[in-house]
């Protein structure tokens, strides 16, 4: 068993002074794999503290400076790659294949998308010409407490953490107490890349008590956060004594958009972007919501895809989909598809109980459930595994209607090859991001999303201006 009970703090591994023990369990086989420390007060107190002090010249460090610390950094992540994909696979049971391609790719492409965005960044800009000795700066927020989820860990982490880098932010990355392993060797990376010590400090630790702690604290200027809706609510509230800037990227429940003149690929693309990871993706395609013509065409392909859909060990090679996180997800799944077939829908494809020949290890069937409503649970509520609702729909308005009726506003997508009608249904969707017709997101764009999906951008120049004050200043010479 890994034993890893230090944190990073103030540039150096060390012991905690009131941590209590937690193990890691591998849902591949249920057995714990490691054994890290929760931090608790005196523990968080020590990293706020060695972030605070290391703000007054990190903030004052040149751009450039900083930029080359994160290149340094990101040239050791490429090296070290195989080492991260192991731990995440170990941690949260991405399938090894996919945790190198897309566990750890996601993290180079957000830092070089991040250093690209800096280069170009107006870091200094005058406000135009009637006002010559204005100018605009954009400088640093402060300390910040970063929190971040187990589903796509090195993503999330990349992110925030690059960014507030850039920026000019010092910082306390408190991970998942469900992924920590990935976090530490991305600490490990940091002293590597030998930033100066207090910019970058790691605590563990769970929502109740370092998350909490974190985000209440009064020398921290802002709290960045990645998780569910639920606790995105709680952390505003203990943020809000303090007024700190709060930055949030929670939940989503994406529909999935599919016209009668959809091209002959986008169902299948709906069920494996959905499958993906799991289903353990906020921004997965979990409603889709299929025109009356072609309909019952779509239902038929997405069951016997799903129905093909492999689940496996996720230490074995090869492009299965791997276990969910942990025992509580695993039996909220399980009572998720179980009110879909209460409350009326029609399951097409797997259902409740472990696919064949897994009897152990946290893993779900791939489902799909067609002749879903809008209002059944399960396409209200954020399931986080390989769960999909078939919703049917006659006309435009009525399937942008139903996209919108939901609580969440994180990324839907739209299947036409009517450009008109796509550029229309980008324009209606109420969502942080719109893809259209499989093409993904580009290098730098912003990802973030509208009502209770949050409120923050990260990624690219947006992801900058996050953790950046506007500073105006005017009789500039
Ligand atoms: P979670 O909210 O339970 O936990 C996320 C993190 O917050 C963890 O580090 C946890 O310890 C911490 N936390 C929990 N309660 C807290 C509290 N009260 N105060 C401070 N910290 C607290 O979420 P999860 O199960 O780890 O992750 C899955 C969720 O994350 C899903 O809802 C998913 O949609 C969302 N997510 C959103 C995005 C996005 O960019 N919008 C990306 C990935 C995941």
């Amino acid at each position: 068993m890994i034993e890893k009970r230090q944190f990073y703090i103030d540039g150096a591994w060390v012991d905690p002074v009131s941590g209590t023990d937690h193990q890691v369990i591998n849902p591949t086989n249920e057995e714990p794999c490691a054994v890290i420390s929760m931090a608790g007060q005196t523990d968080t107190d020590a990293a706020v503290a060695a972030a605070k002090t290391a703000f007054a010249s990190w903030m004052q460090t040149p751009v450039t400076e900083r930029v080359g610390y994160v290149e340094k950094l990101r040239d050791i992540y490429e090296a070290r790659g195989e080492e991260m994909a192991q731990a995440i696979s170990l941690e949260m049971g991405a399938p090894i294949d996919m945790a190198r391609s897309q566990q750890v790719g996601a993290g180079t492409w957000h830092m070089s998308a991040l250093i690209k965005a800096a280069g170009e960044f107006d870091w200094i800009e005058p406000l135009g010409d009637h006002a010559p000795n204005d100018r605009i700066i954009h400088e640093a927020v402060g300390v910040v407490s970063m929190i971040t989820p187990w589903n796509w860990p090195m993503n999330q982490i990349s992110l925030k953490v690059i960014a507030g880098l850039i920026a000019g932010c010092t910082m306390v990355l408190k991970p998942s107490e469900e992924s920590p392993l990935s976090a530490m060797l991305f600490a490990e990376m940091v002293d590597e890349a030998g930033l100066p010590p207090g910019v970058f400090n790691l605590i563990n630790g769970d929502g109740a008590g370092a998350g909490t702690a974190l985000t209440g604290h009064p020398d921290v200027d802002m709290v960045s956060f990645t998780g569910s809706s639920r606790a995105g609510k709680l952390i505003s509230k203990n943020a809000a004594d303090t007024l700190k800037r709060v930055s949030l990227e929670l939940g989503g429940k994406g529909a999935n958009l599919i016209f009668a003149d959809a091209d002959e690929k986008a169902v299948k693309r709906g069920v494996l972007h959905c499958m993906n990871n799991t289903g353990q993706s906020c921004n997965a395609p979990t409603r889709m919501l299929v025109q009356r013509d072609v309909y019952d065409e779509a239902v038929e392909t997405a069951a016997d895809l799903a129905a093909k859909v492999t689940v496996g060990p996720a230490s074995e090679e090869g492009r299965h989909i791997g276990p969910v996180v942990n025992e509580v997800q695993f039996n909220k799944i399980q009572d998720l598809i179980q009110k879909g077939i209460d409350e009326g829908a029609r399951l097409v494809a797997g259902g409740t109980g472990r696919p064949d020949g897994l009897n152990r290890g946290f893993f779900v069937k791939p489902t799909v459930f067609a002749d879903v409503t809008n209002d059944m649970t399960i396409a209200r509520e954020e399931i986080f595994g390989p769960v999909l609702s078939i919703i049917p729909f006659e006309t435009e308005e009525e399937g942008l209607q139903l996209a919108n009726d939901t609580p969440y506003g994180l990324t839907n997508y739209v299947q036409t090859t009517d450009p008109a009608r796509a550029n229309r249904a980008a324009r209606a969707l109420r969502s942080g991001m719109v893809e259209m017709n499989g093409q993904g997101r580009g290098l730098g764009s912003p990802f973030g999303g509208m009502k209770q999906s949050g409120n923050g951008r990260e990624g690219g120049k947006w992801g900058l201006e996050d953790f950046l004050e506007v500073k105006a200043v005017s009789g500039w010479t």
